[in-house]
């Protein structure tokens, strides 16, 4: 930056550690976001698409934070498994969401829950043993959760076998999560332990603008129904689209518009209307 001289090298160090204060402002923050009760979790409904009955929530962490405002998971996750926090509030989400589904269930009875778990969470020792504490401690069967997983983490074929062998023991469903924008995307489907994959946003939202990026949607669509795998898609934010998945086979959906993510006491109303 030194070369560059007058107002530009001004501007430029002075975004530069911009950046760099926010970013430390985030490291520290996370350490006592639990504690400061700066977590939250909000839900978004998956439905099935022929009857459009809600089958189920994807729980989804926000963070407010004091001074920055409400951050994105999609900046703050990084920084958590970077820093190690990660395994303190996966821990606090897994836990979160399933003393809310337990509540819901008094209403609610079949409602499930999906949750997002991070592979270095997955690479913890004793995280299936939390998985069934926290099952155990909630009342939670465990057929009514599902953990979204990446597939980065079946590259590692023989770790993951055996991980996923202990997720069957408990009884919770795996699913794959932005499937299709990893490397291992066919090797994925051979694992007899998969339940559901999740198409990425990024293919429906183009499917009825690209042709081939429609003809992937199918081929993934009539692939997993071929092998018994459960489909969503997700950020469905059209009709159109709704309806062009449901035609291709496509079970289930999510997104913008079937609903956006609700805090609790909304989801709760959304539901309470939908359900009668
Ligand atoms: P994801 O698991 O793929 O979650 C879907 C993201 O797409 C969510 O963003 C959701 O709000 C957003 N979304 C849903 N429907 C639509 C739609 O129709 N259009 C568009 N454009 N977006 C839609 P969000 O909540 O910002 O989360 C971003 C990512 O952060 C998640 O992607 C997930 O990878 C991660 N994440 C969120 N919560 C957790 C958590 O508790 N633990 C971990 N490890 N990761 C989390
Ligand atoms: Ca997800
Ligand atoms: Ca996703
Ligand atoms: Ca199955």
């Amino acid at each position: 930056a030194k070369e560059r001289g007058g107002n530009t090298f001004c501007l430029y160090s002075l975004t530069e550690e911009a950046g760099a204060v926010r970013s430390m402002k985030l490291e520290n923050g996370l350490r006592t976001s639990i504690e400061n009760e700066q977590l939250h979790l909000v839900y978004q409904p998956i439905i099935h698409l022929q009857t459009k009955r809600v089958v189920g929530l994807e729980a989804l962490l926000r963070w407010e934070h004091a001074e920055l405002g409400s951050i994105s998971p999609a900046e703050f996750i990084p920084v958590a498994e970077k820093n190690g926090m990660i395994i303190p509030i996966g821990k606090w989400v897994l836990e979160t969401a399933c003393r809310q589904l337990k509540e819901w269930h008094s209403e609610l009875p079949d409602l499930c829950i999906a949750v997002n778990v991070s592979t270095r969470q997955i690479y913890e020792e004793n995280f299936a043993d939390t998985v069934k504490k926290t099952l155990d401690d909630s009342g939670v069967a465990a057929s009514k959760l599902t953990l979204e997983i990446t597939e980065s983490l079946m590259q590692n074929h023989n770790f993951s076998n055996r991980i996923f062998k202990r997720f069957k023991e408990i009884g919770v469903n795996l699913s794959i999560d932005d499937f299709g924008t990893g490397y291992s995307s066919l090797s994925v489907l051979s694992s007899l332990q998969i339940d559901r994959l999740k198409i990425d946003q990024s293919f429906i939202q183009q499917m009825l603008e690209h042709e081939k990026t429609g003809s992937i949607v199918k081929t993934i669509i009539d692939m997993g129904n071929n092998l018994d795998l459960e489909l969503i898609a997700e950020g469905i934010e059209t009709q159109e689209q709704e309806e062009a998945l449901r035609e291709c086979g496509c079970q289930y959906g999510q997104g913008y518009h079937i609903s956006k993510p609700f805090p609790p006491e909304e989801m709760f109303r959304f539901l309470s209307v939908r359900s009668k």
